[in-house]
C-alpha cells in the first residue's frame, strides 16, 4: 500500500492552518485527563500519534506564521506530563501536542483531520476517501488514558490498554511500546 493511500489532510476550523500526515499513524488513543478535556472543550481527547517526519504543517500564504501558529506550554501536570500545545492563533483549533518525553513524536487531534475528502466547494465531505484501506483511519482507539476522569456514560471503546491515569509500571510501558511498534 502506498503512503498516499493512507495519508490524510486536515485543517483548523478557519482553514489558516493545514496539516498533512503521510502514511499510517503509529496508533490512535483517547485521553480523559483534565488537560485534554479543557484543551478540546469536550470530555475527552481523541488523537493519533505520528512520527515528526510524517507530519507537515503549513500556514496559508500571506499570513504571519508566528501569530497564526501559537504554542502554549502546559506545565500544570494535569495530564501527568508537561506538554506543548500548538493551536491556530486565529480560530483556536488545537493542531498538535508535543511531549518532551517523546521528542520525535507528534500527537494530532483526530477531529482536525478530514475523514473524507472535501467537497468541491470546500465544505466537509461525507463519503469514503478514495484509496482508503478502510482500516487505517477507521480503526478504534487502542489505548485510553486517565479513565478516573472518564464520564460514566461514555461506553466501552474496546481499547486494548485502559489506564486509570498514566501508564507507569514497567509492564504497562512494555505493552505501550509494543503498540507504538517500538517494543
Ligand atoms: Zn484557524
Ligand atoms: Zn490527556
Amino acid at each position: 500500500m502506498s503512503d498516499s493511500a493512507t495519508s490524510r489532510t486536515g485543517s483548523c476550523q478557519c482553514g489558516a492552518v493545514q496539516v498533512q500526515i503521510l502514511g499510517k499513524p503509529m496508533e490512535m488513543h483517547l485521553c480523559h485527563c483534565a488537560t485534554c478535556q479543557k484543551l478540546s472543550g469536550s470530555i475527552f481527547g481523541a488523537y493519533v500519534t505520528v512520527k515528526d517526519e510524517q507530519l507537515t504543517i503549513t500556514v496559508k500564504p500571506g499570513l504571519n506564521e508566528d501569530s497564526t501558529l501559537k504554542t502554549y506550554k502546559d506545565t500544570s501536570g494535569a495530564s501527568g506530563n508537561a506538554n506543548d500545545h500548538t493551536f491556530c492563533g486565529i480560530c483556536g483549533s488545537p493542531i498538535l501536542n508535543r511531549s518532551p518525553l517523546m521528542p520525535t513524536m507528534r500527537v494530532v487531534p483526530l477531529g482536525i483531520l478530514e475523514p473524507y475528502p472535501l467537497s468541491e466547494d470546500g465544505t466537509a465531505g461525507t463519503e469514503g476517501q478514495e484509496g482508503d484501506d478502510g482500516e487505517t483511519w477507521e480503526m478504534k482507539p487502542r489505548m485510553e488514558y486517565w479513565c478516573v476522569r472518564k464520564r460514566k456514560w461514555v461506553g466501552e471503546t474496546g481499547a486494548e490498554l485502559v489506564f486509570k491515569r498514566q501508564p507507569d509500571t514497567d509492564e504497562d510501558l512494555k505493552k505501550l511500546m509494543t503498540i507504538f511498534g517500538l517494543g
